[in-house]
């Protein structure tokens, strides 16, 4: 309880910049992105996107970090694929990485993420709770990455709960 309190306190600083950088990234993503295909909006269906129609991905050489390297460096030997990701979910922007854009497995990961964003409310407010879970828990218990990967697992395997 008090270790979550000092995570929130260390993170709300960094928030306002985060968010202007993510939105900044799916800015230029949505501009330059392609719309998803007719099984990826199926996908989103399924996962429950409201508005899949604004979703566009981009293949990029490398994910952008607004991090130094010597904090990349930190974080890659606690287990996040920082400077290394596959792929980046900005809300409606995603940025996928060349050699992994037709990796259906990230496309649909980074799609859980999006409602992620919709249903949290705000860039502001997933990035909050993502940051928290990932600094708490660790990259790899983080419930949002886990819904992400669960979700993603069970799509792909054709076994997602439909709901009616
Ligand atoms: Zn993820």
């Amino acid at each position: 309880m008090i270790k979550k309190f000092s995570i929130t306190l260390a993170i709300y600083p960094i928030l306002p910049f985060a968010t202007w950088w993510l939105k900044h990234h799916e800015k230029f993503a949505l501009r330059r992105g392609r719309k998803l295909s007719d099984e990826e909006l199926l996908w989103s269906q399924k996962i429950g996107i409201k508005h899949a129609d604004k979703v566009r991905i981009l293949a990029i050489n490398k994910i952008p970090t607004p991090l130094p390297s010597f904090i990349e460096n930190f974080l890659q030997h606690r287990g996040f694929p920082a400077g290394n990701a596959s792929g980046m979910c900005m809300r409606y922007g995603i940025y996928a990485k060349e050699t992994n854009a037709h990796s259906k497995f990230l496309i649909a990961h980074e799609l859980v993420h999006t409602q992620q964003y919709e249903r949290l409310g705000s860039i502001w407010a997933f990035l909050k709770a993502y940051l928290q879970e990932t600094t708490l828990l660790g990259y790899i218990h983080s419930p949002l990455e886990k819904e992400a990967n669960a979700t993603a697992e069970a799509i792909l395997n054709n076994d997602f709960p439909t709901t009616t």
